[in-house]
């Protein structure tokens, strides 16, 4: 079975975990710094702050912002349930408005119409690796004064008009297993702010400036070196990896023909990273990825149902209609598009997907 995902594990990052263990510094330490040295350079933003997982990102991100009970933050219910959870967390409103149906991203339109005095942020999510629509989102977000706090969870890398993701307000990265690169488990937040970047560091460890002194309630959401040390690791291979997650892509873009499937749209100005290659079925996705799986090919559904239809959401009183997000979330299907696929395994993907004999779905499109 070609496997959605297949982390990237080299010498380079079972020397550095060897490194690590044989130094006896295994909790935050210097390889955290180096770390976030490095992934600030690569962000290109003065600071960034390594914390325990990409949902607590979002989540101490909100907190030093100042965004709390009777905030509200306006986001996209077409994500991983992180985004939304995180305002929950901080004890925040989270407001969904609709999606556009090219990108899988926030509308900006539907966002300036969502706010309210009440509007404290805006989180876009930068999905599948496309960075969301940028230059309007910081343009509403000036005007209104909100803050930008990007979900770049799927997205180091990523850049919009030439800039990385993750410098446009404060950014919030995930280094899960899976992500384009990774540590296990981890997240990193990235900003210009330095009052900001100090409050996430007092945020991350007790609140804590001097050792046994606090000056805040914080928590302990640190990074250990072992997993920095994987990450610098990671760090340095990234544009690697992201090359051939775009060449992987640029091949499906010209070798899937099929006419009931939408290969992916890209924003002008753009650098998307492919965390996904998602497709649009236009027929019966269980059936597709049935006949996938007989073909040896895996494939996922990100994701099956918008946020603010979740069980957890329905009992806060979420009850809205989502007609973009509803119709994507019936046919978005993604491929395996990481760099350790074959020349082999991407021509088997493609004609296992030209090969797909599905009835027509009766709905109309968006
Ligand atoms: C992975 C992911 C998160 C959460 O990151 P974790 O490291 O798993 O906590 C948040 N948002 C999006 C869009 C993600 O893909």
């Amino acid at each position: 079975m070609i496997a959605m995902a297949r982390p990237q594990i080299g010498p380079e990052e079972e020397e550095a975990v060897l490194a690590v263990l044989r130094s006896g510094r295994l909790a935050q330490g210097p390889q955290v710094e180096r770390f976030e040295a490095a992934f600030a350079t690569v962000c290109g933003v003065d600071y960034a702050i390594a914390v325990s997982n990409g949902t607590v990102a979002l989540f101490l991100a909100l907190c030093a912002h100042g965004i709390g009970p009777g905030d509200e933050v306006i986001t996209t219910p077409f994500s991983f349930i992180a985004t939304g959870n995180s305002i929950l967390m901080a004890g925040a409103r989270p407001v969904f408005v609709d999606i556009d149906a090219a990108s899988f991203n926030l509308d900006p339109a539907q966002v300036e119409a969502a706010i309210t005095p009440n509007t404290r942020a805006i989180m876009p999510v930068h999905l599948y690796g496309q960075p969301a629509a940028m230059d309007e989102l910081t343009a509403i977000a000036a005007r209104y004064e909100l803050a930008i706090i990007e979900d770049a969870a799927q997205a180091i890398g990523a850049l919009d008009q030439g800039r990385p993701v993750g410098s446009f307000g404060t950014g919030c990265f995930s280094l899960y297993a899976t992500k384009n690169i990774m540590c296990g488990e981890g997240g990193m937040i990235t900003t210009n702010d330095p009052a900001i970047a100090d409050r996430l560091r007092l945020l991350r460890n007790h609140g804590s400036r001097v050792r046994y002194y606090h000056d805040l309630l914080g928590f302990n959401f640190r990074l250990t070196d072992l997993q920095a040390a994987i990450g610098i690791a990671q760090l340095a291979r990234l544009e690697s990896f992201t090359e051939r997650r775009i060449a992987n892509a640029r091949f499906f873009d010209q070798a899937i023909t099929h006419p009931q499937v939408i290969k992916p749209l890209v924003r002008p100005n753009v650098r998307h990273v492919y965390h996904q290659y998602t497709v649009r079925i236009l027929g019966d996705r269980e059936e597709a990825i049935r006949q996938l799986r007989d073909a040896g090919v895996d494939s996922a559904v990100f994701y099956p149902m918008p946020i603010p239809h979740q069980s957890l959401y329905r009992e806060l009183g979420y009850d809205q209609q989502l007609p973009v997000t509803e119709r994507l979330s019936s046919e978005v299907l993604s491929l395996p598009v990481h760099p350790g696929l074959t020349d082999d395994e991407q021509v088997r993907i493609a004609e296992a997907v030209n090969a797909l004999t599905l009835a027509v779905s009766a709905a109309v499109g968006v």
